[in-house]
């Protein structure tokens, strides 16, 4: 268990892909601590499963709420930014709200805890930060404009902080994940149905599938082995990368 030791924050880790990647860091021996929305008997179900992992109902949109949580959590030896909200709509309908909270969400939440946690991790000379971007930090689907926005804004944060960070042993990468079947996928069939005029099928098989050359929505679990391999010693050298687990999609 090679993460023995370690104190790993995930944000979003109350579901889908978040939860998926403490899972696969608690397997390897971390501590986890979990952040994320979600029913009171749920969350306490996860923290069980995941030796009582402590967990921050820290609503990340809101920057004094971070520092706060990230001054009772203390020094983390991985951070990994994984909390994302997504809303589809055409860009002059784009509800301006929706925006503002999409940006603070998925792009400036990762800047506060990033510029929180990194003093520490400079000081022990090791961290990892591992940023969930998307296929959409590489590329644009229509009709979600403030997402597509974030994760291209996350992949150039991510790249900026590797360099920043490249001689104090603290490595920042990105996972790109194509469609992972999770709730906040689920959640965007009723808006893209409306947007596009298709049914729930034709959504999940020509606009989502359609995307991935293997036809296939990628597993959390997927996505959290692959989390745990950028926290090995083994990857020390592997900084300033946006990773897609894609099913193909990026290569196109
Ligand atoms: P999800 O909806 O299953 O989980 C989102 C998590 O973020 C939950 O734990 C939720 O409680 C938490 N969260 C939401 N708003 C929050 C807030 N304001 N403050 C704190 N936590 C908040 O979504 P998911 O599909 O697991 O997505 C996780 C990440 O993966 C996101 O960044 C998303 O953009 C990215 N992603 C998802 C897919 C996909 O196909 N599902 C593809 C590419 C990238």
């Amino acid at each position: 268990m090679f993460l023995e030791g370690k104190r790993a924050l995930v944000t979003g880790s109350t579901s889908g892909i978040g939860l998926a990647i403490a899972q696969a860091l608690y397997a390897e021996g971390a501590e986890v601590i979990l952040n994320g929305f979600g029913d009171e008997s749920e969350i306490a179900r996860l923290r069980a499963g995941l030796g009582d992992a402590a967990h921050y109902g820290t609503d990340l949109t809101d920057g004094a709420a971070i520092e706060a949580m990230m001054g009772q959590i203390g020094a983390v030896d991985i951070l990994v930014n994984n909390a994302g909200m997504q809303h589809v709509s055409p860009v002059e309908e784009f509800p301006v709200d929706k925006w503002n909270l999409i940006i603070a969400l998925n792009l400036t939440a990762a800047f506060h805890t990033t510029r929180l946690a990194v003093p520490a991790m400079k000081e022990k000379g090791w961290g990892r930060i591992i940023n969930t971007a998307s296929a959409h930090s590489k590329t644009a689907s229509p009709f979600k404009s403030a997402y597509n926005a974030s994760k291209h804004g996350i992949d150039g944060f991510t790249k900026t902080i590797a360099l920043e960070l490249a001689q104090t042993g603290v490595t920042a990468n990105c996972i790109s994940p194509g469609y992972v079947w999770t709730p906040l996928i689920e959640g965007q069939i009723p808006d893209t149905m409306k947007a596009r005029g298709l049914s729930r099928d034709e959504v999940i098989n020509d606009v989502l599938l359609a995307k991935q050359p293997t036809k296939k929505f990628v597993q959390p679990a997927e996505v959290g082995a692959l989390a745990a391999f950028l926290c090995r010693e083994e990857a020390g050298n592997v900084t300033g990368a946006n990773w897609s687990i894609d099913g193909g999609w990026t290569a196109e």
